[in-house]
């Protein structure tokens, strides 16, 4: 396959945009080579520049659940379009989205729809801040919830696959009050609360972590920080970005049952659109400005648009979608474990849901185990990434281009794009196997 044409707009691009894209993990920073740069996308496929055409396990890292350009969301953008783009006045649709998340996850009585899952983790905080009068947050090392100034420490998806400890502009003051703790380490969370339980205004935490890899939460886990929190007058806020309404209609709240104080949306609530929301209880909602003093406001927030995105994504995300999506990520979890057991490649093809990454795990001890944190994440192999991942590609399989990045499955994969997953794997296992650690 030639990437003629995704270099040359790679270059035109890097003259104009800091290194050539609007969001970092985009760059193929961590595997090397030339972005691609698509031009079309339809169900479980996209095209790029080239004409090369990809089989789509990233789904625009994860809002296209039912696949690229549906029918029924795109007649439904169409139509919202053609009815006017934005008013900065309140509208019928986002009430019906909001119904639908309130429908959907039972502990969510009230939601704000915001433009991205950042305002929305951002403006969780600030919530939580507002109505415990409390100033420090605690988050897990290798969580990700978007790049707000205070949760930008010790943060996944593009922050570790640059290898950040945190960002430059992130004052100390902005990360001063931000508290970062291993994950699925209750012994810790236990220990702080008992020193500082009187500071700590929330736990946020991603409802199971994906942004550097799927690492689940221990049984219980979850479980267990919502009654430290209320134990000591803290809420807890499950960031759902990214599983939300994909691991089940319900997100992860669906598959677990522990309810938290706040939630954060975004991603396939999005339709694919920008739009997200966070929410709660109408108790706790009711400290936003308008109606509390807590302020909160967007331009473009519940954007018609969007809105009606989201809203058709979700309507047309039933309980079939859902049996599909579980079903395509365990083939495709069984069509990598093969294949790297077929090269005796030491890895775990790891689960959250639906969601799923593969860890090379060499000699760290952890094959047929679990990597349950971001140390043990970090342990493994990931200088065979690059290998595996552009043999993948050079094979019309679009996979994440960073080892700490999850795999989204869309419903839309059929038995022509897995014919294409189960022919380039082989050839992916072998480059994974084949790579060679530098030195
Ligand atoms: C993607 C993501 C965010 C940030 O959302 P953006 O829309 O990229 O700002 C926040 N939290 C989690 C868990 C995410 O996966």
């Amino acid at each position: 396959m030639t990437a003629i044409e995704s270099a040359r707009l790679f270059d035109r691009a890097c003259a104009v945009i800091p290194g050539g894209v609007n969001s970092p993990v985009r760059a193929f920073g961590a595997v090397g080579g030339t972005p691609r740069f698509m031009v079309r996308a339809a169900g479980p496929y996209l095209w790029d520049a080239d004409g090369n055409r990809y089989v789509d396990l990233v789904s625009s890292w994860g809002p296209m659940i039912l696949g690229h350009a549906h029918p029924a969301v795109v007649e439904a953008v169409q139509v919202a379009a053609s009815k006017g783009l934005s008013f900065g006045a309140p509208t019928t649709g986002e009430i019906e989205l909001a119904e639908e998340i309130v429908r959907r996850v039972e502990p969510v009585e009230q939601v704000r729809l915001v433009n991205s899952g950042t305002e929305a983790t951002m403006s969780a905080i600030r919530l939580a801040r507002g109505v415990t009068g409390r100033a420090a947050v605690v988050k897990f090392a290798g969580h990700y919830h978007g790049h707000v100034d205070a949760l930008l420490v010790a943060a996944g998806s593009g922050v570790a696959t640059f290898g950040l400890p945190s960002s430059p502009g992130v004052t100390g003051a902005q990360a001063a009050d931000t508290i970062v703790l291993p994950y699925n380490d209750l012994d810790a969370v236990r220990a702080l609360f008992v020193e500082r339980g009187t500071e700590i205004a929330a736990v946020i935490a991603e409802a199971a972590a994906g942004n550097m890899g799927a690492v689940p939460p221990d049984s219980g886990f979850n479980a267990s920080l919502r009654e430290l929190c209320h134990a000591h007058g803290a809420l807890l806020i499950l960031d759902e970005v990214m599983t939300g309404f994909r691991v089940s209609a319900a997100g992860w709240f669906g598959l677990e049952h522990v309810p938290a104080d706040l939630y954060t949306f975004g991603k396939v609530m999005s339709g694919g659109l920008p739009a997200a929301a966070f929410g709660g209880s109408a108790e706790l909602m009711s400290y936003l400005a308008p109606a509390g003093p807590v302020y909160q406001a967007g331009t473009l927030s519940g954007n018609p648009v969007a809105v009606a995105a989201g809203l058709a994504t979700l309507r047309a995300a039933d309980r079939d979608v859902y049996a599909r999506l579980d079903v395509a990520a365990t083939r495709l979890a069984g069509l990598l474990d093969q294949a790297l057991d077929a090269q005796t490649v030491p890895h775990l093809v790891q689960t959250a849901g639906s969601m799923l990454s593969v860890f090379f795990t060499g000699t760290t001890g952890v094959t047929g185990g679990s990597v349950r944190d971001y140390a043990a994440v970090r342990a493994t192999e990931i200088w065979r990434f690059p290998a595996f991942f552009h043999a993948l590609l050079e094979h019309g399989v679009y996979a994440p281009p960073s080892a700490f990045e999850s795999w989204f499955v869309s419903a839309a994969l059929d038995e022509e794009a897995f014919g294409v997953i189960a022919a380039a794997v082989p050839h992916a296992a072998r480059a994974a196997a084949l790579a060679s650690q530098p030195a």
